[in-house]
């Protein structure tokens, strides 16, 4: 078993939590809470307040004043404000089995995955970010038409930052895709206001206090705890917030849309995905192909946005694949997160087990053939699920065309490339897609051909901070990550001086 750190178990004992506003925790403005529930053991590890709409103005106060322009941080010069940044990192690298073992007791998932992907990750994001903050740049311009007059001039772009950012993210990667949104934010000059998910919100407070850490000024980076109906529409809704950056469901995405439209407030939305993995029978390694897709859908318990939960397989190689990915599935060790083996953790609440059970179930009312996995608990306690694999004939099932955010992979026989390309690109959400061939014509044919806004071939797809990542059709508006990830916080100010 795992000992827990002692900064983990000191932040751990204080048992209920407030908000993180202008550097320091903040007394809740109402008494109601949320119960932070382990997915491994079904115990409660700390309370947290629901923010409304008094705690959110707060916030949001202390972020526009941060963002004043003699603030602090406004004056700092951009090498200052990186050298921030690189603190921030390091002091997360520094706290990262704390941040991980915390994201482990409230999402479920395996610590190695926590370490790698959310307190690596994060400290990665920043990192790369921090080199940002003395990038930014406009241009100059040679405009079309001469000036009146016979005049000269100079034409110019500045990127200013945009003002008080609202960070709204998802349970699945709390730290990581925080970080995505924060760091960028931060570089570009921003201030942030972040709202985590009721399921993960105590790792975000544990980031706050490290940001403190670093000489972050107070009111920089704010944390209002909470739900969505309350907390997150509060701050979704506020005036002085300049730009909503939105990472989760396409169902919520649409509301933030609609509201973001209220005050014309910009926004960013990275939502759902029900990404297709399309294997040929040319690819280079089938053995390895069926790992990738495996461990292209199953990591993480399958809660990815850009999960390959569909997979296209072609016919002649069907059964092979699918046997093989089967297999891979049926050997995974299914245990708590804690359990340096384990392979596969718990999903992250009771209630999200219910709603991949009820897919699992209507893939079966549906027709589809359980292959491997199916709804039963292999655990006594926590909310565990085996990894789960259906086959299917064509696209005409739920499970197919719906996103489970589960592990449960569905597997379709295809006949050539045009075939898949059907299957593949027939989706309202287009995030991700993973192609395994050794034929590279073939390759760039699927690249630019398929509805996706991240493509890997052979290999599962994966986050770098320098590579942008979001969604053609309902899978979101706008990237984040890499160079555009910086500019979502920024606005451009075009100059022309005539003289
Ligand atoms: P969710 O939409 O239920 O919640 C996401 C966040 O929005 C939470 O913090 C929640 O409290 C908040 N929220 C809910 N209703 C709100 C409202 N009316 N106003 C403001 N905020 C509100 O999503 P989830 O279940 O936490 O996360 C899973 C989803 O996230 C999946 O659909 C997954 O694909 C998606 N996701 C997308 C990406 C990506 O990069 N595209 C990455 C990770 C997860």
């Amino acid at each position: 078993m795992i000992k827990l750190t002692t900064r983990l178990i000191k932040f751990l004992s204080k048992k209920e939590h407030t908000h993180f506003i202008n550097g320091e925790y903040t007394k809740a403005n109402g008494t109601n809470q949320i119960s932070v529930i382990n997915p491994a053991t079904e115990e409660e590890i700390g309370k947290v307040a629901i923010g409304n709409s008094e705690d959110v103005n707060n916030a949001v106060a202390a972020a526009k004043k941060a963002f004043a322009y003699n603030s602090d941080w406004r004056k700092m010069s951009p090498d200052d404000r990186g050298k921030i940044m690189y603190r921030f990192a390091d002091l997360i690298t520094e706290h990262s089995e704390s941040i991980a073992q915390l994201v482990t007791l409230e999402n479920g998932k395996l610590i190695k995955d926590a370490r790698s992907s959310d307190a690596g990750g994060a400290a990665k994001t920043f990192r790369y970010y921090a080199g940002w903050c003395t990038k930014i740049e406009g241009e100059t311009l040679d405009l079309s038409q001469p000036q009146k007059g016979g005049r000269q001039n100079f034409a110019f772009t500045r990127r200013e930052p945009i003002g008080v950012v609202a960070a709204i993210v998802p349970w699945n990667f709390p730290i990581s895709i925080t970080a995505w949104k924060v760091a960028p934010a931060l570089a570009a000059g921003c201030t942030v206001v972040l709202k985590p998910s009721e399921e993960t919100p105590l790792s975000a407070l544990l980031l706050a206090e490290l940001a403190m850490e670093a000489g972050m000024p107070a009111g920089v980076f704010n944390v209002v705890t909470g739900d969505g109906r309350m907390t997150g529409a509060s701050l979704t809704a506020h005036s002085d917030v300049k730009k909503i950056t939105f990472t989760g469901s396409t169902f919520t995405g649409k509301i933030i849309g609609k509201t973001a439209m209220e005050n014309v407030t910009g926004v960013s939305l990275e939502l759902g995905g029900k990404s297709p993995a399309i294997v040929f029978d040319d690819a280079t390694d089938l053995d390895f192909a069926a790992q990738g897709v495996a461990a292209g859908i199953f990591r993480n318990q399958g809660q990815v946005c850009v999960a390959g939960s569909r997979v296209y397989i072609q016919k002649k190689v069907f059964d092979k694949v699918l046997t093989d990915i089967s297999h891979a599935a049926e050997k995974m060790k299914i245990s708590h997160g804690f359990d340096e083996s384990a392979q596969l953790g718990p999903l992250v609440s009771k209630g999200h087990l219910q709603k991949v059970r009820q897919y699992i179930e209507t893939g079966m009312n549906e027709g589809a053939t359980l292959v491997s996995g199916g709804k039963d608990n292999p655990m006594d306690k926590g909310y565990f699920l085996k990894p789960t694999i259906f086959s299917a004939t064509d696209n005409n099932q739920t499970i197919i065309n719906e996103e489970i955010f589960g592990p449960v992979l569905a597997a379709v026989p295809f006949e050539d490339m045009e075939d898949a390309l059907r299957l593949a690109n027939d989706s309202q959400l287009g995030l991700a897609a993973t192609v395994w061939t050794k034929d590279i014509s073939k390759a760039m044919a699927m690249i630019n051909r398929l509805e996706a806004g991240v493509v890997y071939v052979n290999s599962p797809v994966r986050s770098d901070p320098n590579l942008p990542l979001g969604g053609y059709k309902q899978s979101g508006i706008g990237r984040e990550l890499g160079k555009v990830g910086v500019y979502n916080y920024t606005t451009l100010k075009s100059v022309n001086i005539v003289y």
